[in-house]
């Protein structure tokens, strides 16, 4: 028995983290793993958090299951959050909205839901893109294929070849978008991009399926849902993977949420039904508390500010790494190396392919941790670590 189970290699984001915590070198710097770290280098607990978590304690619900779609009002909480729906609206009620457990468990139920609707399609994914995203969709039976989207020559999106890709997409294929702060490359579609995106996504009859892991890190909670309400306005359905890990720095609860936007409120009914269905396949319904405590910052208005103060610091200080990391680096002599990636990517990541083949280096000699795709988690840059990797970052690529 067993005697055929294939070695697994270990997921190449996670196995690092070992390699990290057994490295004995003070001076060395993780940043890989997509974390917000504050300027102290820790993974926060958010100030409004702390106080939702003591409202919640104080509050206790009988213990029982929740429903299979997870907490309704975290649920129509996060319709009014992301779509701007407010309950008893017409749009409220076109938006079937399930609690997952984080961004990956929508992905994975979305998945299972397109893969009973539309068996015979195939899922398209960014290329670079999370790596996850390719497991979770060929873990739900899919044929996975790329669209070009990162220019490494130039450092910007392959806007052209991306438009044509999706010109020749059969229809009804399932097209995954980063909604904003795109992983890996930190680059992301510009308004008039996306508005094009959607002509032909409508145009050739494909169906976007949204990826928001970061809301609020690129520029702000309005401008990083651009496409989400284009797509609203353009009356085009898609689906949303959402994500409460990084945003609320609940990492371990495992928190997020899967919308479908229907066109009516009847097919949002019975989607809900076969989202439901897909979670009770797969492990019945999600656990409560990370529900409720991002239910009650959202839902106690002075919680709600803080947090969106919170969500802006977080942008802010990625924001002052990219340009401390940029400084220090200008200081060095790097040969005329071009660092301005730093400032025009945005997000928790930046992505150069070229640093990424000197990861092995960085590591050996510096103790500086990148992933050798080339992605860079910036949070992870303090003031602390800012000369030491600048120094690395220059000597490896003088
Ligand atoms: N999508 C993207 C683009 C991500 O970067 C991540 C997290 N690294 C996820 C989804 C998954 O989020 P979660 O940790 O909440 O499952």
């Amino acid at each position: 028995m067993f005697a055929h189970t294939p070695h697994h290699p270990g997921d190449p984001i996670l196995s690092i983290q070992g390699h990290y915590r057994d490295d004995t070198r003070p001076a060395k710097a993780n940043l890989t793993i997509g974390f917000y770290y504050d300027e102290q280098g820790r993974v926060p607990d958010l100030a409004s958090v702390v106080t939702a978590r003591d409202t919640v304690a104080a509050h206790p619900r009988t213990p029982g299951y929740l429903p299979m779609g997870g907490d309704p009002s975290y649920c129509a909480a996060m319709k009014t959050m992301l779509f701007d729906a407010e309950p008893g609206s017409p749009l409220f009620e076109r938006i079937a909205t399930i609690q997952t457990l984080g961004g990956s468990g929508a992905l994975k139920v979305g998945a299972d839901l397109l893969k009973g609707l539309y068996p015979q399609a195939s899922v398209h994914v960014p290329g670079p893109t999370w790596d996850n995203h390719r497991s979770i969709f060929q873990g739900a039976g899919f044929e996975v294929g790329t669209y070009p989207y990162f220019d490494a020559e130039t450092g910007t999106v392959a806007y052209d070849a991306l438009l044509s890709h999706l010109e020749s997409l059969p229809e009804y294929s399932v097209v995954l978008l980063h909604a904003c702060c795109h992983n890996p490359t930190g680059t992301d579609l510009t308004p008039e991009q996306w508005d094009e995106v959607i002509r032909v996504l409508q145009r050739r009859h494909l169906l976007p399926f949204l990826d928001l892991a970061y809301l609020g890190f690129a520029h702000g909670v309005d401008e990083d849902r651009y496409l989400l309400r284009a797509l609203v306005q353009a009356e085009q359905p898609f689906l949303l993977a959402q994500s409460c890990s990084k945003i609320f720095s609940l990492y371990a609860e495992r928190i997020g949420s899967l919308s479908v936007f229907c066109a009516d409120a009847e097919l949002a009914r019975r989607l809900h039904g076969q989202l439901e269905a897909a979670v009770r396949r797969n492990y019945s319904s999600p656990p409560a508390y990370g529900a409720r405590i991002v239910d009650t910052v959202l839902r106690t208005p002075e919680l709600l500010l803080q947090w969106q103060d919170e969500l802006n610091g977080m942008r802010e200080r990625i924001r002052q790494a990219r340009v401390a990391l940029g400084e220090a680096l200008a200081r060095h002599d790097t040969g005329g190396y071009d660092w301005g990636f730093l400032q025009r990517q945005n997000g928790l990541f930046s992505y150069d392919p070229g640093l990424g083949k000197t990861a092995d280096r960085l590591r050996d000699e510096f103790g500086v941790y990148i992933l050798p795709t080339g992605r860079i988690c910036v949070a992870g840059v303090t003031s602390d670590n800012t000369e030491t990797i600048a120094r690395a970052f220059a000597t490896v690529m003088a």
